[in-house]
């Protein structure tokens, strides 16, 4: 199949979606709808070519970005726990037929192991910004590396996406920052003004697109995990204070030559690696 073979079934407006389903924006859901199907189909572009390819997409709401993504040929599994958008993504489910499963429930809760029968699978969303930190962070955070996903492409808040990619040294950076980038080189792929979106939220957007790097070795991700959490814990304070919690931390300083008189924000990404290191041998 070449690509002017791909699907391109007529559909309605989003925005007539929306009103034949009574589908007014949640707030308790975190819901801000994206309408503009160009943007959309550049959203959906980011992650790189989609033909053939799985795709879990969390939140799909109405089905904007699901559309985008099945146009480009995906194979897409959707989890979202708005009962009022299964009938709009059911009409999507059968103008592409065979190419999306919907599955209704938290995504929180969602048992990802079993999804794609053991396949690689790219990721996007877009997310209230409470649940899409908490499964961004939980798909960072496992042992076994490089995961199934072979990349994230996530809308965030503007300044937390600044939080992920933040250099060492830099206000922002923290927990998430090292979290991000210890092991995968996240980018902002985009930034999405607030006006993109119905409601507008209140502050700036940008979409943060993350691929699988190398692991460094020897090292575990839940002594990073601890080791970020103490540094950062009491990020004003320097690390011989925030650290002596930690068993056997302030030596791996010594043994590295890091001076314990530092805050934590002054350490590279790969100082912390290394204090983790040690700590997990
Ligand atoms: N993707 C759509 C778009 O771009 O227009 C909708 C985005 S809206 C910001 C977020 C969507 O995530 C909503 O449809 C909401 O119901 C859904 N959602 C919120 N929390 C969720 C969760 N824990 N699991 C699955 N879906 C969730």
């Amino acid at each position: 199949m070449s690509d002017s073979d791909l699907p391109r079934p007529d559909l309605p407006p989003l925005r007539e979606v929306i009103n034949a389903h009574g589908l007014f924006a949640s707030k308790a859901l975190g819901q801000n709808f994206l309408f503009d199907e160009q943007l959309l189909s550049r959203i959906a572009a980011i992650p790189g070519r989609l033909k053939g390819q799985n795709v879990l997409e969390v939140g799909p709401g109405p089905g904007g970005l699901t559309r985008a993504l099945l146009r480009a040929g995906a194979k897409v599994t959707a989890i979202e726990m708005d009962k009022r958008c299964m009938a709009p993504l059911g009409e999507l489910a059968e103008a592409f037929p065979g190419q999306l499963t919907v599955i209704e429930g938290d995504a929180l809760k969602i048992d990802h192991a079993s999804l794609f029968d053991g396949e690689p699978y790219a990721i996007l969303a877009n997310l209230p910004y409470n649940v899409g930190t908490a499964l961004f962070t939980g798909w960072l955070s496992g042992e076994t590396w490089p995961p199934r996903w072979t990349s994230l492409t996530l809308m965030f808040q503007q300044e937390v996406a600044e939080r992920i990619v933040a250099p060492s040294g830099s206000d922002a950076f923290g927990r998430l920052a090292v979290l991000s980038q210890w092991r995968a080189a996240p980018k902002i792929a985009m930034k999405v003004h607030r006006s993109a979106f119905t409601p507008p939220p209140k502050v700036m957007s940008a979409i943060i697109h993350v691929k699988p790097g190398d692991m460094p070795e020897g090292v575990s991700a839940r002594m990073l995990e601890r080791v970020t959490e103490a540094a950062f814990g009491q990020r004003r304070k320097m690390l011989r204070q925030s650290l002596k919690g930690l068993p056997g931390a302030l030596d791996a300083l010594e043994t590295l030559g890091i001076d314990p008189a530092r805050r934590a924000e002054t350490l590279s990404v790969a100082e912390f690696v290394s204090i983790a290191k040690i700590l997990s041998a």
